[in-house]
């Protein structure tokens, strides 16, 4: 007989979960406020993206496609894929959760980077599996101490590819090196989050790895590059048995019908998202010899955010630049529970905001930028 309670109590380790805290948003008592905390796109989303949101609200009585049938082909044809092999989330968070709920359970260990994204870690513990934390090289992904790192349990390994909130990325051999050096039965998730951004020869967002191999996923979304966080609309490429195992338990209806067709819309639009990918560049190199003119140190980014670390000196730290940017209207990303206490992440915002925060944080460490 189990022991009776005087009130609902979750599973074990629910407790034991941080909820994810979402980048700041205001600047109290000031007038113009720039985001620069949670890696949207200052372009906005493709006019045609917004058209076709608009042309949904005529028919909000209907449920949506179950199978997101047109989003999925809209994909698949962009990047020559079969659609069979796509599965559509709401947001990739939601397909992050779904992998974890299908393949994980108590017992089982999932293995994390050292600045890996927090919502694996939420997503492994909700399942009631152990993360297992390992170093990264360099704020880079470290395959070395990945493989180190399994053990019989080892049942799901997580990536970012590129990083956030470092920005590194790790080439498409690594990948290979990561997946050949894996036991055939463990999930490697390779969520490609920034993709669209990367211009590395040596990079591959993991189609290619994916089509070769029973255990490899690859989860991408259209909240950064494509600028449609609002909707939540994220997608996997994966082997059909997968897929067909995460059909079984997601929400038969988990995404909208708004988000389906401005999902299709924007994918549509490569002309769109390579205007955006270019202004991106030309500014993460901007920011990037700025700040290091400065004396700030930042790590080398193929997204499109940069994360800079401040000195160890009093009145020059991390804090005290978040506290000074915010009084001037510009909200950067504390990174301290992604194991960087004296860092800031900021993405690339419209031109004078990244402007403002070159000559605010210029002023800040006492140099002209
Ligand atoms: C922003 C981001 C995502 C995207 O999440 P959505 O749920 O699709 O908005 C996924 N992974 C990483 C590493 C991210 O930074």
């Amino acid at each position: 007989m189990s022991v009776e309670m005087s009130k609902p109590v979750p599973r074990p380790g629910i407790l034991d979960i941080a909820a994810y805290v979402p980048g700041k948003e205001h600047a109290p008592g000031v007038a113009r406020v720039y985001k620069l905390s949670s890696n949207e796109t200052p372009l906005g989303a493709s006019p045609k993206a917004i058209e076709a949101f608009k042309a949904a609200a005529g028919n909000l009585e209907r449920y949506p496609d179950g199978q997101a049938l047109e989003l999925r082909e809209a994909i698949a044809s962009v990047h020559g894929l079969n659609p069979a092999n796509i599965l559509c989330g709401n947001g990739s968070d939601e397909l992050l959760g779904l992998l974890c709920h299908v393949y994980l359970g108590p017992g089982d260990e999932g293995i994390i980077t050292e600045h890996g994204f927090l919502v694996y870690k939420i997503q492994i513990m909700g399942a009631g599996a152990t993360p297992v934390v390992v170093k990264e090289k360099n704020h880079t992904v470290d395959v070395d101490a990945i493989l180190a790192a399994v053990t019989d349990k080892t049942k799901i390994v997580f990536i970012a590819n590129p990083g956030n909130p470092t920005g590194t990325y790790i080439p498409v051999s690594e990948i290979r090196r990561l997946q050949a050096g894996l036991p055939k039965h463990v999930v490697l998730v390779l969520d490609a989050a920034y993709a669209e951004y990367v211009r590395r020869n040596d990079y591959e967002s993991g189609i290619e790895v994916v089509s070769s191999n029973a255990n490899v996923v690859m989860t991408r979304t259209f909240s950064k590059a494509y600028g449609l966080a609002a909707l939540r609309v994220g997608w996997m490429y994966a082997p059909v048995e997968i897929i067909d195992a995460l059909n079984r338990v997601r929400g038969p209806f988990n995404m909208n019908a708004p988000a389906i067709a401005a999902g299709a819309a924007a994918i549509r639009d490569q002309s769109f998202v390579q205007e955006a990918v270019s202004f991106n560049q030309m500014w993460i190199e901007k920011l990037t010899s700025a700040f290091e003119a400065i004396g700030l140190k930042v790590t080398p980014s193929v997204a499109n955010f940069v994360l800079i670390h401040f000195p160890e000196t009093d009145g020059k730290r991390a804090a005290d630049a978040d506290e000074f940017l915010t009084s001037r209207g510009y909200i950067l990303r504390a990174v301290r529970s992604y194991g960087f206490p004296n860092s800031l992440r900021m993405s690339v915002g419209p031109e004078e905001a990244n402007h403002g925060v070159i000559e605010a944080l210029g002023e800040f460490m006492g140099r002209k930028a």
